[in-house]
């Protein structure tokens, strides 16, 4: 839950979603659509589906319990170096680094060379012995994580109070790394029409290229063209921001009774289905219309 997304949102979704499902049998045994309900909100959804393919995997092929090695982990879904190396520090305390961006930063500010110049296995391998010279490797791979999150932050690190201090080229040099990296933004514009009923009905489909939100049920997404909008009504303009993209949305509407074979009717009001805030913001504007 915390890829991507801050502490303060994931608290209560973690919360509430540990109660629901305190053990990965329990999640092994629930379904896609009740865990995305519950993730609704929090975005960057294929964590969530890749969370259930785990589970399932875990229990059938691992006797629920975890691989115990960075190859067999990572045949996980979704389980990269990153997260696999997190997984066998924190539960089997093993000597390990989860390379994160907080993680990179550190040693890039301790070395003050660029990232980029950092091949960071062969510096983590080659200074093995120095770097999990302890016996709590679980609480080293949490604390290095926390130690760029709260001391070498990413913005105005805290280098007087800072325990590395002495030996950090950062913290000594006149000349000093450049370790923020501004986000960049795509802009797009897209065109969305949408279909709709008298019965307070939208037309959906599954079948998409919008890549983000692959294998959700959306109206007609297109890049817009010019022309492409005769015969629908605009609704609305308006901006959506999803990770690095910077959508500019033209919301067109019509009512017809007839709709494209791949789309079926879906109720502007159900409140059972799961329903990504990229489309809640959809049905929100069009509700209006009734
Ligand atoms: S001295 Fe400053 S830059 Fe160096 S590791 Fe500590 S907080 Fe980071």
């Amino acid at each position: 839950m915390l890829q991507q997304t801050q502490v303060k949102t994931v608290l209560p979704y973690f919360k509430k979603f540990t109660k629901k499902f305190p053990t990965l049998e329990s999640l092994s045994k629930s379904n896609e659509k009740q865990i995305l309900k519950m993730w609704e909100g929090l975005g960057y959804y294929r964590r969530a589906r890749n969370l259930y393919a785990c589970s399932k995997q875990i229990i059938t092929l691992y006797k629920g319990k975890l691989p115990k090695t960075l190859d067999e982990i990572k045949k996980l879904p979704g389980i990269g170096d990153y997260t696999g190396s997190a997984l066998l520090g924190l539960v089997y305390d093993q000597p390990r680094i989860a390379l994160d961006g907080n993680v990179k930063r550190i040693f890039a500010r301790n070395l003050n060379k660029k990232e980029a110049k950092i091949d960071f296995n062969k510096l983590v391998n080659s200074n093995s012995k120095m770097l999990f010279n302890t016996k709590r490797d679980a609480d080293f791979v949490e604390a290095l994580m926390e130690f760029g999150a709260l001391i070498c932050r990413p913005k105005d690190p805290k280098c007087v109070v800072c325990c590395l201090n002495k030996t950090c080229k950062y913290f000594k040099s006149s000349k000093k790394i450049r370790t923020t990296s501004k986000k960049m933004f795509k802009n797009k514009n897209y065109d969305i029409f949408c279909f709709l009923n008298k019965k307070k009905q939208i037309a959906l489909t599954k079948k998409n290229d919008f890549g983000f939100l692959k294998n959700f049920n959306l109206p007609m997404i297109k890049e817009s063209k010019e022309n492409s909008n005769r015969n629908w009504k605009l609704l609305n303009n308006y901006n959506n921001s999803i990770s690095n993209l910077k959508l500019n949305i033209n919301l067109y509407y019509k009512f017809s009774n007839k709709i494209p074979s791949e789309y079926s009717w879906h109720s502007l009001d159900d409140k059972k289905e799961f329903i990504p805030s990229f489309t809640k913001k959809i049905f929100k504007q069009i509700s209006n219309l009734f």
